[in-house]
């Protein structure tokens, strides 16, 4: 059984970079995208949603919903390794009290604010249940971690109705997993997005090329955890060249972060086809840095747009990281921002055309931001640095409930 088409239309509809067309309309049935119509078609419903920019449901490619419970407790202070301290004291007794409603608060919070795909890494798949029930899809990555730690599932991709529900691979990063591990990890993901945090910080730079005061103290960290650094067998003095001596890095392959790395790291990730997730907020939070963008772009390398979790960043909004990578580069074009947190996070987690994109076979829900009377070239840049007459909202998305009736 399926459910009566639906359109919505609004001043302006955004279909993908150099496509922005006004008072177009999208048909939406069952969750899918049906068609692009250039007016509001006859004889099916249709919303007006009036004054704004009506686009693909944004893609947040990197957080942890399953840290929510850590909320406003750690804020970052530019310091990598202290955090990562704060995070292993506070996060089991926290995470017992309030880790479960903090969750389901977050993804609410997804649900509204026009997040259509989330990379969601976990260590126990709880969240990922309840993204299901809110019509947020997801690409959940289980992470493993250490020699042994955390072992993920078998990675797979099922769709329920037009919500998808994937389980993925995750390494947690190149200074924390033996290389051989790392190298089967990979091997288990398949096809689906393998990701792994990388070149995150200057301690994790200087730990695998063994140098440096912030290398010392990582390696202290991670003696207290268990983990010696012989232990690892590095077989590179880059985290990008551990990636690569591991056979690690390909076109399935989602950097997180990305922080330290040089121009010609850039174009060898460009080569090998991988995508980069940036994730602005956390960023700046923990190290006083951001990804080289500019040159990543030029290179050609596919990037995404995460929030990272809430134990580093103060909310799960993708609008607020489109709007600090502006503040932050201010010469980056606003559409290739927008791109990103949009089809480049499709292509990241493997959804190239079903998310990130408005044509027909694409899933809903879309995203909504209201906006003050403008000119249309002014309409992108606004949207990218988060200049909103009122907050962006989810539109057309289905909850599990509404699923079930619909058949
Ligand atoms: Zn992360």
């Amino acid at each position: 059984m399926t459910s009566p088409a639906t359109a919505y239309t609004a001043r302006w509809v955004w279909c993908g970079p150099g496509d922005l067309r006004s008072g177009a309309a999208v048909v939406i049935q069952d969750g899918w995208v049906k068609a692009v119509e250039s007016r509001p078609p006859q004889g099916i419903a249709v919303t007006d949603l009036g004054g704004g920019l009506l686009l693909p449901g944004l893609v947040n490619a990197h957080t942890h919903l399953e840290l929510s419970g850590l909320a406003g407790m750690m804020p970052p202070q530019g310091d990598f390794v202290g955090w990562l301290e704060s995070m292993v004291s506070l996060r089991p007794e926290q995470l017992r009290q309030n880790g479960a409603e903090a969750t389901l608060a977050a993804v609410e919070a997804l649900a509204q604010n026009g997040t259509a795909l989330v990379g969601d890494v976990t260590n126990t798949g709880k969240a990922a249940s309840t993204l299901d029930q809110a019509g947020v899809s997801a690409v959940s990555f289980y992470e493993a971690l250490g020699a042994a730690k955390a072992e993920p599932p078998q990675a797979q991709a099922v769709w329920h109705g037009a919500v998808l529900m994937a389980a993925a691979v995750a390494a947690h990063a190149p200074y924390s997993i033996p290389t051989s591990r790392l190298a089967a990890l990979k091997a288990k993901a398949g096809t689906l997005p393998f990701a792994i945090h990388l070149a995150e910080s200057r301690a994790e730079v200087e730990f695998v090329a063994g140098v440096g005061d912030e290398g010392k103290r990582l390696e202290e960290f991670l003696i207290l955890r268990g983990l010696r650094r012989q232990d690892l067998h590095l077989a590179a003095d880059t985290p990008l060249g551990q990636l690569v001596a591991a056979d690690a890095l390909d076109h399935n392959t989602l950097l997180v972060h990305g922080v330290q790395l040089t121009t010609d790291e850039a174009r060898q990730v460009a080569a090998a086809g991988a995508s980069l997730c940036v994730c602005p907020r956390s960023n700046l939070g923990l190290t006083g840095g951001i990804a080289p963008v500019e040159e990543l772009l030029a290179a050609g390398v596919n990037l995404a747009l995460g929030t990272d979790s809430l134990a580093s960043t103060p909310d799960l909004s993708l609008w607020a990281e489109m709007a600090a990578l502006m503040a932050a580069k201010p010469g980056l074009d606003p559409e290739a921002v927008l791109t990103m947190a949009n089809q480049g996070g499709a292509q990241a987690l493997g959804q190239k055309g079903k998310f990130g994109v408005l044509r027909p076979g694409a899933a809903a829900p879309l995203a909504f931001v209201p906006l003050s009377g403008m000119p249309q070239r002014e309409v992108i840049e606004a949207v990218a640095r988060g200049e909103h007459a009122e907050p962006p909202i989810s539109v057309g998305r289905l909850g599990g409930y509404e699923r079930e009736e619909g058949g």
